[in-house]
């Protein structure tokens, strides 16, 4: 079990009614963030989002990760995203773009596979031009290998989101229903929505 970071100042601290900063800086040389934002927007879907060439590549995944090696999910790409926006948890206003619930599901950091001694070297943004995205999450929820492969390019540029079968893999998890709530103020979409909107 890790060390947790920055645990005694988590601990002083309601995240819920201060808005200061909460994630560590626990990067180590080669480690990227990564961060999976549910969104209820018009529709409910879970924005997957990686660090790469300075900001997050994104992909909407409606029916957000599964952990069963043989679930494959649809991840539609979206715009990039500045890095800051992997702590944002709150309300779009609803005529904004996206307007809707945004919430921190799970965030962490993620390591290129294929950059791995015995892989083929490929970066991370040669991978994303290849069609072909290998990580290994480190998340709260999250662990493991999981692998993005683009099934359709151009305008109606389709990705599928699968976990790779490694030792973190398992059928019997469902964490998009079983921990549904943010691993950032521990909320849920519900409360996120009533605090917020209270302000
Ligand atoms: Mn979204």
């Amino acid at each position: 079990m890790k060390k947790e970071i920055l645990k005694e100042y988590h601990q002083k601290r309601n995240f819920n009614k201060t808005t200061e900063p909460f994630r560590a800086n626990s990067k180590k040389d080669g480690e990227k963030i990564f961060v999976i934002q549910k969104h209820d927007a018009s529709n409910l879907h879970y924005d997957f989002r990686i660090e790469m060439d300075g900001a997050l590549k994104s992909w909407a995944i409606p029916k957000g990760p599964s952990t069963d090696p043989s679930v494959k999910r649809l991840a539609m790409p979206t715009e990039d995203h500045p890095i800051e926006y992997a702590d944002f948890e709150g309300l779009i206003p609803e005529k904004e773009y996206g307007g809707g619930t945004v919430m921190v599901w799970d965030a962490g950091t993620y390591r290129n596979i294929r950059e791995d001694k015995d892989a083929d070297g490929k970066t991370i943004a040669e991978s994303y031009d290849d069609g072909k995205i290998e990580v290994w999450l480190e998340g709260k929820k999250l662990q493991g290998g999981y692998v993005l492969i683009r099934t359709v390019s151009g305008k109606k540029e389709r990705w599928l989101f699968k976990k790779i079968d490694d030792e973190e893999a398992d059928a019997r998890r469902n964490p998009i229903s079983t921990e549904p709530d943010s691993v950032l103020t521990g909320r849920s979409i519900e409360e996120i929505s009533k605090q917020e909107g209270e302000e």
